[in-house]
Order: structure tokens, then C-alpha cells, then sequence
């Protein structure tokens, strides 16, 4: 490794933690920083490093958990590009024009000031699962004695052809990661002249949070309802039938949408043609909209795809289910989207949390030599919003079977509204309140 690399990165950790255990911390930065290239046994829990990739539900949520199970003992550095943490869940009510990015946008101060998690802005370029290293886009490197990945989801760009180009001239967006694309898809719905067509397609199942895009296409039709009356929300599904609350979006759309919301299952997107703005599929005639919003599928973050982790079809990344470790690398535990499901575990943001939560306490049991939860619990409350005032919810809790060894769901322990209401709007919005301050305060 090269001495400016390490100086980088002792510089970006010294700017960024909390006072507290500045100097030791930087010690403990070069030292580690001097053993690579001799990889050693796992460290004990006082001189560990955990090192966190992606910031996201997932990544924040282990990042200031080990911090918070270990007594602030095990050294906790989170990487991730994003300046501050944007919410995907609650991102559709901006696309309706009803919230602002301000409103679903939190810092990452307190990760540093009050856990004391050394958050450094950058992106991890490769790791070195033997060496224990991770390499990070501007250069410097970091040993680690375990890493959480939480990279969220990548786009597989070739499932549909012409989307790749599209998407990057800013002509079809996916606006699937909240930020600067969920502000640029609102301007081309403002845009879009009264009498217009919003399409949005949907991919196989399984992919980042199931009823999202239903949610999508109802607080859009709301907002045309109001604002641009004549207009038409296509919802082309490449799936048989909806995939998540499917009852309870259908009675909206007949009740609130009729003749302004249409649902086309079994519409699997092959290509996009950019210059007139047309879809393509395997089996029905092209489309041509206004505004197309194509979500192609997905697959595991693009870090752990090419780190080999994704090992269940090239997707998603197995892992074990008592600490979430991967099944193709050692010390390198996945969670949030990029896992491969067990039975009925929704991609969502709840689940990431959770997941990150036996994932911190598996790590800090590891590193203290103490024996793993035999037994872990995760739970889920998924919120979707189908205007900009009434939301309905699904609920779950997932039980380890020790027999079978995957999680799976506790009979009895599901929850669906049986209506939407402003009451569970009300509630989603303290749904993620008490989320982000669980991640980030
Ligand atoms: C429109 C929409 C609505 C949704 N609604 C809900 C909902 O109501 N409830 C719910 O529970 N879930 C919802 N979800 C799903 C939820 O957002 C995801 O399941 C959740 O974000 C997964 O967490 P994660 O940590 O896996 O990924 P993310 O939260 O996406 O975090 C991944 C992070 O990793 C970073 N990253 C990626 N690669 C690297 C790298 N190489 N180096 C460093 N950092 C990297 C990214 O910048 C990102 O910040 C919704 C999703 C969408 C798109």
C-alpha cells in the first residue's frame, strides 16, 4: 500500500470522528494499516475493526449497533458516497409533489458525533476477502477484521435493452434509489402535458421492495387526478398479478383511479427506444408514453457481485442465517437487499434494519468469543401509500428454524389493513420517523 493512500485515509477518519477516541483511533488505524499484507487471527473485541460498506437501511443500522452492543469497544468505520442519508421508503409522496427530498433526507452527524463511527465518504472500489482489506474508490485502503456489506441493489442493465443509454442521457429514469433521479422523474411529470401517459414497468419478481412501484403508480394517478386530469398511468407488470397488497391496491383503483389507471400483468420488458419514447416486450405489442419510468431486474450491489458473492443464481448473496456471514467468503456478512430471500422475507427497508441488528449482535458475540443468538428474530411493517393522504400496511415477524436452518415466517404473526386511512398515514410517517432516528440518531 502506498503512504499517501494511508495518510488519506487517516486524514478522512481523523476529520470524521467524534472526539472521543480520536488519537487512539488513529493509532489503531496505522497499526492496523502496518499489519497488511499478514493477515491475522480475528482480533478480540477491544481492538477490532468492523468496517461498513453502504449506509443505507441496512449498512447505518449495523454501523452504530456494533458500535452500541460492543460499549462504543469495537472500532467502526461506515463507507458510503452520499453526503446524507436519502429514504426510499416515503420517496413516491415526492413524485406526487405532496413531500420534498428535505422531508426524507437525515445527516449522518450523530453516527460520528454521538457513536462515535467513523463515517467516510467515498465508495468501496474492490475487497480483498483473503487479506481482509477493502480498497476505496480514491485510493486508500482498510483492513478489517469482519465487514458488513449493505450495498443495496444494482440494475441489471441488460435484461432490457436500450436502458442503460436511456437512463444515463436522463430520457427513462428508475428514480429506485432515492435522490437526484426521484427529483428529475417529478420534473418530467410535471412536464408531461395533460392527456399524457406515465408507464411504469415492473420486473420479475424478486426486487427492491415489492409493493413500491403499486405505490408509485397510485400517488401518480392521485396527482394527475388533481393536476393533469386527462392523463393515463399505465402499470405494465412483468409479473402475473401484483405482488404485494394486491387486494388492497386493486379496491383503490377500481374505487379512486377508474379509467385513469391501467394494469397490465405478465408485460416483461425486453427494450426501450428512447427517441420515441417506447417499450418494448417479450410477447405483447410496443408502447409508446409520455413519461416511462422502467425498472429492469435487479440483482445484488454491483461490490458484491464482484467481490463472488452473489452465489444463489448470480443475484444474490447466500448467507448464513445465524450471523448473516456469506457462504462464499468468511468474515464478510451481507444484509438488506442484496441477500438471497429466505421464504417470504420482503426486500425492504424494515427487513434491513432488522437484519443489521442480529448481524451487530452476531459480530460483537463473535468477537467477544460468546456463543451466537441460537434463535433470532427479525420483524417487518411495510407502509404503502395509495394517495397523498391514506396509506395501508403489511406486517410480519420471522422466526430461525434451527431444523431447516432459514428463517421463516411466525404463523399467525402477519398483519394487512383491512382499508386505507389517514390514521395509517399518520402511523408511516412515525414508522419512519423512529426508523431513521433507530439507524442514525
Ligand atoms: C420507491 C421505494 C419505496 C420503498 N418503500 C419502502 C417502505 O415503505 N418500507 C420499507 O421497509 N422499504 C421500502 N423500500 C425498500 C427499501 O428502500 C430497501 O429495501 C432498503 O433501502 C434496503 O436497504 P439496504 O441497506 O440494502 O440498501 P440501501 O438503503 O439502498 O443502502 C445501500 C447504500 O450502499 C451504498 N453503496 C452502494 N455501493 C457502495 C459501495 N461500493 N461503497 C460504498 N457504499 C456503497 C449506497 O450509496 C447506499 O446508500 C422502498 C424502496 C423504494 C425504491
Amino acid at each position: 500500500m502506498k503512504r499517501r493512500d494511508l495518510l488519506r485515509l487517516a486524514g478522512a477518519a481523523s476529520g470524521s470522528v467524534g472526539l472521543g477516541g480520536c488519537a487512539a483511533g488513529i493509532d489503531r488505524l496505522s497499526n492496523a494499516i502496518s499489519s497488511i499484507g499478514r493477515p491475522s487471527p480475528v482480533s478480540r473485541a477491544d481492538t477490532a475493526r468492523v468496517v461498513v460498506v453502504g449506509g443505507g437501511y441496512g449498512g447505518a443500522t449495523a454501523a452504530k449497533y456494533v458500535r452500541l452492543l460492543s460499549q462504543h469497544q469495537i472500532e467502526v468505520v461506515l463507507i458510503e458516497p452520499d453526503a446524507a442519508f436519502v429514504s426510499c421508503p416515503l420517496s413516491n409522496l415526492v413524485l406526487g409533489g405532496s413531500r420534498t427530498l428535505a422531508d426524507i433526507t437525515r445527516p449522518y452527524t450523530s453516527l460520528r458525533a454521538t457513536h462515535g463511527v467513523r463515517v467516510v465518504h467515498d465508495m468501496v472500489a474492490s475487497i480483498d476477502a483473503t487479506q481482509r482489506i477493502a480498497t476505496l474508490a480514491s485510493g486508500g485502503e482498510i483492513r478489517y477484521d469482519k465487514l458488513v456489506l449493505s450495498p443495496g441493489v444494482e440494475m441489471i442493465w441488460t435484461e432490457v435493452t436500450g436502458l442503460r443509454a436511456a437512463s444515463q442521457q436522463g430520457r427513462v429514469l428508475q428514480a429506485w434509489k432515492a435522490g437526484p433521479e426521484t427529483a428529475a422523474l417529478r420534473r418530467q411529470l410535471e412536464a408531461m402535458p395533460d392527456g399524457g401517459v406515465f408507464a411504469i414497468s415492473i420486473p420479475e419478481a424478486p426486487y427492491r421492495c415489492p409493493p413500491g412501484p403499486y405505490e408509485r403508480a397510485s400517488i401518480v394517478a392521485n396527482y394527475f387526478k388533481a393536476a393533469k386530469p386527462r392523463s393515463k398511468v399505465l402499470i405494465l407488470d412483468a409479473n402475473e398479478d401484483v405482488t404485494s397488497k394486491g387486494p388492497l391496491f386493486k379496491k383503490v383503483w377500481a374505487e379512486s383511479y377508474a379509467g385513469l389507471l391501467e394494469y397490465r400483468p405478465q408485460h416483461k420488458a425486453t427494450g426501450v427506444d428512447a427517441a420515441t419514447n417506447t417499450l418494448k416486450f417479450e410477447i405483447q405489442d410496443d408502447v409508446r408514453a409520455d413519461v416511462l419510468n422502467v425498472l429492469p431486474p435487479m440483482r445484488a450491489g454491483a461490490i458484491a457481485v464482484q467481490t463472488g458473492l452473489a452465489n444463489s443464481n448470480a443475484r444474490w448473496c447466500n448467507v448464513n442465517w445465524l450471523n448473516f456471514e456469506s457462504t462464499a467468503a468468511r468474515h464478510i456478512h451481507v444484509i438488506g437487499d442484496s441477500i438471497q430471500i429466505a421464504s417470504l422475507m420482503p426486500k425492504s427497508g424494515h427487513m434491513a434494519n432488522s437484519q443489521a441488528k442480529v448481524t451487530a449482535a452476531a459480530i460483537v458475540a463473535e468477537l467477544n468469543g460468546w456463543e451466537l443468538d441460537p434463535a433470532p428474530m427479525l420483524s417487518n411493517t411495510c407502509y404503502s401509500f395509495v394517495d397523498d393522504k391514506r396509506s395501508v400496511h403489511v406486517a410480519s415477524v420471522h422466526a430461525y428454524a434451527e431444523d431447516e436452518k432459514t428463517f421463516k415466517p411466525v404463523p399467525g404473526s402477519g398483519g394487512l389493513s383491512s382499508a386505507p386511512s389517514e390514521l395509517e398515514a399518520g402511523y408511516a410517517w412515525n414508522w419512519a420517523r423512529s426508523i431513521w432516528a433507530d439507524m442514525l440518531a
